[in-house]
């Protein structure tokens, strides 16, 4: 299996100017912290790095499941549920919701509850998920997407899905499903599970 470090975008990036001043950073750890940090020996600043969210939605449209074939790196070419980094100022729902109407232009959604929260620390980020019940079929796929199709249950690409996250989500959807009730899954994906 390929392993999530060359599944995901690399992240965090590594600094190589301060941003405040302009300087060449120094890899230190600063003092009174444990790490090693981005530190501008000229103006003080540390350049701190945190995980990454990536949000996304599980579409449902009757007993079919909506997924989009990207048209971006990386994993050009494979399916993925609507999903993607969350941006400043807006809350998790939002970023899922904004993500779904740029990927795939669903003209009506309806957000349901969590549904998987993934931690990733290989890639440094962490992939949640909402349900949503597609209320209005029709579809306007944005750049990013080569194409958006409903398949149904039976017929889920699994050998072109996109991430380990998308694989997880669905075959989660799938499970709770067949035993009728829907859960929130938390869980981490490692490099060796
Ligand atoms: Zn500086």
């Amino acid at each position: 299996m390929t392993k999530p470090s060359e599944f995901y975008f690399p992240c965090p990036r590594s600094i190589t100017y301060c941003t405040q001043c302009a300087n060449p950073l120094a890899r230190i750890i600063p003092p009174d912290d444990n790490r090693v940090r981005d530190v501008c020996l000229q103006c003080g600043a540390v350049h701190y790095q945190n995980p990454r969210n990536v949000v996304g939605i599980v579409p449902v449209w009757e007993n079919k499941i909506l997924l989009c074939r990207r048209a971006i790196e990386p994993r050009f070419n494979t399916w993925t549920l609507p999903a993607g980094f969350m941006e400043l100022k807006e809350s998790t729902s939002e970023g899922a919701l904004r993500e779904a109407e740029e990927e795939a232009g669903i003209a009506g959604l309806e957000l349901g509850e969590l549904f998987t929260v993934i931690d990733v620390p290989e890639a440094n980020q962490v992939h949640i998920y909402y349900l949503a019940k597609v209320t209005d079929p029709a579809l306007n796929p944005g750049p990013e997407s080569l194409e958006a199709v409903y398949f149904e249950f039976d017929n889920i690409p699994w050998d072109n899905l996109s991430f380990r996250t998308v694989s997880t989500t669905l075959e989660h959807y799938l499970a709770d499903r067949t035993e009728g009730e829907f859960k929130i899954h938390q869980y981490t994906l490692s490099e060796n599970v």
